[in-house]
């Protein structure tokens, strides 16, 4: 199998800025979208037409998801990390507390997310081997097989047969995030660490998918270059993995630059309205992909935007190691979150648009 490679990202631009209104027009009412169709629905021409893109972004999401709303919650597991990422709380760069969770303190970490109703959560972690190898992330798949409907990581890239190994042990999904697709810009962001190998990370979800997970979770940061061709390169991503691995599941997510330890200021801002659109085409692009929202987002975005796209939201979310157990410490936090309501929050928000969160176990969560 030949490997993912991108166009230069200028490329990307330039289609991107050359698209027209009739692109626009032909791409919302193609029955399958192309990638020319995707550079268009992304570009400026497509602005004006962003209502319309909403409906139908809306109406497909209704069609392949149904009502619903699935719900999952991140266990920082540990905030070590060995690479430098300018854009990171967690960069080795930054004096911050830092601690891994024993085996014990990520199982009550799960426990009380169990107690809460999820079904679905993620375990974080930043990228030190020496904190959390595959025998660590193994040992903790195997107390908590059975209790949850999925488990995923976001840990550092592994190869094929580690993450053979942990899809053995119950880990079902693994996201791995390009951050930025712009190969400068990569350059530019990750200052030191295995991290800095572009192409290592890049090759990352086919290794995923090769070794058989159910799920893998691309995405890009926002806010580091043009949005517009990030989108476009994540399309790329997307159709190639589609192509070559059509028994893995596919999700995108969106994270936009958040306050961190090192005080990172976004290089290029991204709107909602940008975000909006870039949602909008993707889901227009591929209606049966995953789209995750996280609690970067503020909660009034997050409610106007649910049925519109997005498939899967985080809720109740803390990104410091042991922060479920011990929510008074919020030194050794990843970002600060936009949306700080409780679980229990966001499912009446969920519930009051008409939607329902996708969990067996909500009712007796909610009751509780
Ligand atoms: S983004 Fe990931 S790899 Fe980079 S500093 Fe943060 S935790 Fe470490």
């Amino acid at each position: 199998m030949t490997p993912f490679t991108l166009p230069d990202f200028q490329q990307l631009q330039q289609l991107i800025q050359s698209r027209t209104t009739a692109d626009v027009e032909q791409a919302l009412n193609s029955k399958h979208p192309t990638i020319h169709d995707l550079a268009a629905l992304i570009s400026p021409a497509a602005e004006p037409m962003l209502p319309e893109m909403a409906r139908r972004s809306a109406l497909l999401t209704a069609q392949r998801f149904g009502k619903t709303t699935q719900l999952y919650a991140p266990i920082y597991l540990s905030n070590y990390c060995t690479n430098r990422c300018a854009y990171c709380g967690f960069s080795a760069s930054n004096r911050i507390a830092r601690r891994c969770l024993t085996l014990d303190e990520a199982e009550a970490e799960a426990e009380i997310l169990h107690g809460r109703g999820f079904q679905h959560i993620l375990l974080v972690s930043g990228e030190a081997e020496n904190a959390v190898d595959v025998e660590y992330l193994e040992a903790i798949a195997l107390r908590l097989r059975g209790r949850f409907a999925a488990v995923s990581i976001e840990v550092q890239p592994l190869s094929t047969a580690h993450y053979a190994r942990l899809f053995k042990a119950g880990i079902t999904a693994v996201a791995v995030y390009q951050e930025t697709y712009d190969p400068e810009m990569y350059k530019q962001v990750h200052l030191s660490g295995k991290k800095a190998d572009y192409h290592y990370r890049l090759e990352t979800p086919a290794r995923v998918a090769a070794a058989g997970m159910r799920e893998v979770g691309i995405g890009a940061l926002l806010g580091l270059t043009d949005w517009r061709a990030e989108g476009l390169a994540l399309g790329l991503h997307l159709a190639w993995l589609r192509k070559n691995f059509w028994s893995t599941g596919v999700t995108v997510s969106f994270p936009r630059l958040r306050p961190a330890a090192g005080a990172f200021e976004p290089l290029v801002p991204v709107s909602e309205q940008n975000l909006s659109q870039l949602i909008f085409s993707l889901r227009l692009f591929d209606p049966d992909v995953g789209l995750l929202l996280s609690t970067r987002e503020e909660a009034r975005y997050r409610d106007g935007m649910l049925g519109l796209g997005p498939t899967r939201y985080s809720a109740g979310s803390c990104t410091a190691p042991g922060g479920y157990s011990h929510p008074e410490q919020t030194d050794g936090e990843q970002f600060s979150v936009g949306d700080e309501r409780s679980v229990e929050e966001v499912i009446l928000a969920i519930a009051a648009k008409g939607f329902d969160p996708v969990s067996k176990d909500w009712d007796s969560a909610f009751q509780s």
